[in-house]
């Protein structure tokens, strides 16, 4: 068995060895590439993609696979060996379903609507991006039919690519629960709305001084910068590895957010993927689901990055940084980078709003999948749900239905696992503060160490071993629910505006 194992194992490393290339033109597509590249680099990755596809759906790989998920059978579901053929075994499945043509052809899509979606928002054109988005559209339709799914719903085909085994009608249910909530706890706020201004955060902020202090925040975090580094792109993000985990950014010289808390939010997942295990180093469990993900970034970005404590320590330093802060107390800045107000773009949203942006996509995502609507309506659709949502109009499609990636690269069925994650993230919370109740106390000090401690425990070094419902269980005790995340947002923002406690 061990010989079969090994056999298993260095198929894995090639495919992991392509995937981590592909990872590479990918932050170069991004970062540094001029435009003129694109349909070069939309060959090279249909090609590399392509090629690994190949390598993994190989009939010996199948026959390993079964093999030895019979021999496993009975074994410690936890260990790192059955953990490999069990999960391997289950993208196998999905993936001998899906014909290498299509990968190909979705892998060029990807990389030209990459560059239609970043023309249609420089020139705030919808019309530039909506053939690409619908060739997209198209391709991801024939992909949840090809892949099928329990429920006939196609849509969940897609989620399951991103989070195995999470489904449309979960998400709903814990969505539907949360949903409304968070509309009460808004209009709490939108009522005491005076009680809290963000000017400050709009004042002047030089781009080196953002990224000097943002990336000293990362390191005091743990982002290892010897495993990686940080750039700036139109979108933030992590691509990359165990031992190359980069990070970007977005500077706003009048907007001090959007690149600290970009930057604490891509060094989570750096971090996460710094933590991963080295023993699962190529071997395809060496990644993670994207709610997994986000309950670490949106931990580190949210719960950790827009906490008292946290700026306990970090305000003095900010405000040796831009001198104009001396004028401002703590508590004014802490309020201000916790203003909740219903906004445009949904990276910017405070935590309260987020949450209706990601039921936004969701829901059209799911309608659009399902065929109900159509690409060229969806600027009018996008803004009038906005408008119904979040009670704001875009001005424009740039911030409107053009300001998310996502669906530029085919990456329908992700957007919920950022609220999941969030979610997952202030269950998290409940658990290390049960274990460390001084904790709080400890950050304002300026020790770090213990967060990254924990969670690369309880999360980061199983890498994509169990599933988000399995790593909710383990890591809490608890199944997922939406009530403690509602619970935190109460006491929070409760505190925030000095709203009174409602008889919930
Ligand atoms: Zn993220």
């Amino acid at each position: 068995m061990e010989q079969k194992l090994n056999q298993l194992k260095a198929r894995l490393a090639r495919i992991a060895d392509l995937s981590g290339a592909r990872s590479v033109l990918s932050w170069d597509q991004q970062v540094m590439m001029p435009v003129g590249g694109a349909v070069a680099r939309g060959d090279q990755m249909g090609t590399i993609s392509g090629l690994a596809h190949e390598m993994f759906v190989d009939e010996e790989v199948g026959a390993l696979l079964d093999e030895l998920y019979q021999e496993y059978a009975g074994n410690a579901y936890d260990s790192d060996e059955v953990s490999l053929v069990r999960v391997a075994r289950r993208d196998y499945e999905k993936r001998v379903k899906i014909p290498t043509d299509l990968v190909v052809e979705m892998a060029k899509t990807a990389a030209m609507g990459r560059q239609a979606w970043q023309q249609a928002r420089a020139e705030n054109n919808f019309a530039i991006f909506a053939p690409l988005l619908e060739k997209t559209v198209g391709l991801q339709v024939r992909l949840a039919d090809i892949l099928g799914s329990k429920s006939g719903n196609p849509y969940d085909a897609l989620l399951d690519r991103f989070e195995p085994g999470l489904t449309f009608e979960y998400i709903d249910g814990v969505f539907s629960g949360l949903k409304k909530s968070l509309v009460d706890l808004i209009e709490q706020i939108a009522a005491n709305r005076d009680r809290v201004s963000d000017d400050v955060l709009k004042r002047d902020y030089p781009e080196a001084a953002q990224i000097a202090i943002s990336s000293e925040m990362a390191q005091a975090l743990g982002y290892d910068f010897n495993r990686g580094r940080l750039d700036k792109s139109a979108h933030p993000f992590t691509s990359g590895g165990i031992h190359d985990a980069r990070i970007t950014t977005r500077v706003d010289d009048h907007f001090l957010p959007s690149c600290v808390m970009a930057v604490i939010h891509e060094a989570g997942h750096g971090m996460h993927m710094q933590s991963i295990d080295e023993a699962l180093y190529r071997t395809g469990l060496d990644t993670f689901g994207l709610a997994i993900a986000e309950s670490q970034s949106r931990f580190f970005e949210n719960v950790i990055g827009r906490s008292r404590a946290f700026w306990t320590y970090w305000y003095p330093k900010l405000q040796a940084t831009f001198p104009h802060l001396s004028d401002t107390p703590m508590e004014t800045f802490y309020k201000a980078i916790n203003k909740s107000a219903p906004s445009l773009i949904r990276v910017e949203a405070d935590e309260v709003t987020y949450g209706l942006h990601i039921m936004l996509r969701f829901e059209i995502e799911n309608e659009l999948i399902n065929q109900r609507i159509k690409v060229a309506d969806l600027p009018a659709l996008w803004n009038e749900r906005m408008q119904s949502y979040l009670g704001v109009t875009p001005p424009n499609d740039t911030d409107g239905v053009l300001q998310d990636i996502h669906w530029s690269q085919g990456g329908f069925g992700y957007f919920p696992d950022y609220l999941l994650g969030s979610i997952l993230a202030s269950q998290l919370w409940d658990a290390f503060k049960r274990e460390q109740p001084d904790i709080e106390e400890r950050i304002a000090c300026g020790e770090f160490a213990p967060l990254l401690l924990w969670q690369r425990e309880a999360i980061m070094k199983h890498g994509n071993k169990f599933t988000f419902p399995e790593i909710a269980e383990r890591a809490t005790g608890q199944s997922l629910s939406w009530e403690p995340y509602m619970n935190y947002l109460r006491a929070k923002f409760g505190d925030v505006y000095g709203l009174r406690a409602k008889g919930h």
